[in-house]
């Protein structure tokens, strides 16, 4: 009975407002939390009726999350079940890099440009440091909060890596920032993959485009080396014998002057080291950082001072004009739209939708980051998802049992 109270008050803390996005895995929605004030944002995560392999993915985001505690990693608040859902509470973001790079009133300066990819790897650093992949690195998985800090999301992909026999699954990244080693069907890859991916983000900072658009992975792989070059065996000795291999028409090295006219010879010759071919002899994130492109004028821009897109006007009751409908305030794309109706919540108003009576909670304090809760994490009741806790891990049958051992969360069974 006292269980059932405390959940109810943990359901009704968050106070719903407009659908954010709809992700892989569910739908992201805008809430206020009634304890503190805060905005934040709440990922619903499906788990019922889906194979365990989505189940595993949730708490693995949840245990990877609760050990990445950094300012340029997203915060996890708290998470809770409800009916068949997970839901993840983050810190809300205003605004993704994506956004900004598509924004045309938006003219980034090279320290602006410096200053983002300063943030991007620092946070890889800090994950790579922490012997965990983020592995969907794509400028809409870079959160920018309101004072301009930029963060890592998204690490529902994300997989903690350790010993060099693993195999994982490579059809992981979006496409266009897939490095070659994941393109010709490697089963194990270590931090480079994300590396590469910061590269192709660097390199739509400068274009203001993606890079490199393949439209399928032949076509990727054909599209890098129309732009690098078609590497040679002596560049890159092991890629002769990856599983998906298959040799290209030689193209030679361009000049990569030639591809970015107006970029400094710093940031080339940084985007050169993480655009290596062979990922034994790629930068790392760490090394990345260390490059004189960070310390040469002009020095990264203070990222309160970072142009990022005109903030959405907050929604008034009064707008809402009942002939008309429910007005779209974010531009027409996936990542940052309002669907209306959806998920039982109207539109942009400010009706009350709380997060119903859900059964079991979980509660890490908001806004800590003392480290001192950190051993009582978010503890789950698994019994609203018709599951145990998961005993055998399904989202790739190649390693299983040492999945368990890494991501074996520490959460509480139900009574
Ligand atoms: P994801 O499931 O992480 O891909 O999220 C889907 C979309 O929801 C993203 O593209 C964002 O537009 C939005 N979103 C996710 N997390 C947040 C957040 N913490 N703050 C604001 N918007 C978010």
């Amino acid at each position: 009975m006292v269980e059932l109270d405390l959940s109810k008050k943990v359901a009704d803390r968050y106070l719903k407002r407009e659908v954010l996005g709809e992700g892989t895995y569910g739908v992201v929605y805008k809430a206020i939390d009634t304890e503190t004030g805060q905005t934040v944002a709440i990922k619903k995560i499906r788990l019922g009726k889906q194979k365990e392999g989505v189940n595993f993915t949730a708490l693995r985001e949840i245990k990877l999350l609760k050990e990445l505690k950094y300012s340029h990693i997203i915060e996890l608040i708290d998470a809770f079940p409800h009916k068949e859902n997970l839901h993840l509470v983050f810190e809300f973001m205003e605004t993704d890099l994506e956004a900004v790079i598509r924004d045309r009133n938006i003219f980034l300066s090279p320290g602006d440009i410096k200053s983002y990819l300063q943030m991007t790897l620092r946070g890889l650093a800090f994950c790579h440091k922490k012997w965990v992949l983020h592995r969907d690195m794509k400028p809409n998985n870079l959160l920018i909060g309101s004072n301009g800090q930029l963060k890592l999301a998204d690490f529902g992909l994300a997989r903690i890596f350790g010993s060099p026999d693993r195999r994982f699954t490579h059809q992981v990244f979006a496409r266009w920032y897939r490095a070659p080693e994941l393109l010709f069907g490697t089963k194990q890859y270590g931090s480079g993959v994300d590396v590469w991916a910061a590269a192709c983000i660097f390199a739509e900072l400068l274009l203001r485009r993606p890079f490199l658009q393949g439209s399928s992975d032949i076509d990727q792989l054909g599209k890098i080396f129309a732009a690098l070059g078609t590497p040679s065996p002596s560049q890159w000795p092991d890629m002769v014998y990856l599983p998906d291999y298959v040799e290209y028409q030689y193209v030679p090295t361009p000049p990569l002057r030639s591809l970015f006219p107006v970029a400094s010879d710093d940031a080339l010759d940084l985007l050169s080291k993480m655009f290596t071919y062979d990922p034994k002899v790629r930068i790392s994130a760490q090394q990345a950082l260390e490059h004189r492109y960070f310390t040469s004028v002009p020095l990264p821009t203070d990222p309160n001072k970072l142009p990022r897109p005109a903030p959405k006007r907050e929604p008034k009751a009064s707008d809402f004009d009942s002939h008309e409908g429910p007005t779209v305030l974010s531009p027409p794309r996936k990542s940052r739209r309002v669907i209306p109706g959806r998920d039982g919540f109207e539109g942009n108003s400010l009706q009350r939708d709380k997060v119903e009576d859900n059964v079991g909670n979980s509660r890490q304090t908001a806004g800590d980051t003392t480290g001192k809760n950190d051993p009582a994490p978010m503890s789950l009741d698994f019994s609203v998802f018709g599951l145990k806790a998961p005993s055998r891990p399904t989202i790739n049958s190649a390693d299983r049992s040492h999945l368990k051992r890494k991501l074996d969360l520490d959460f509480q069974q139900p009574e």
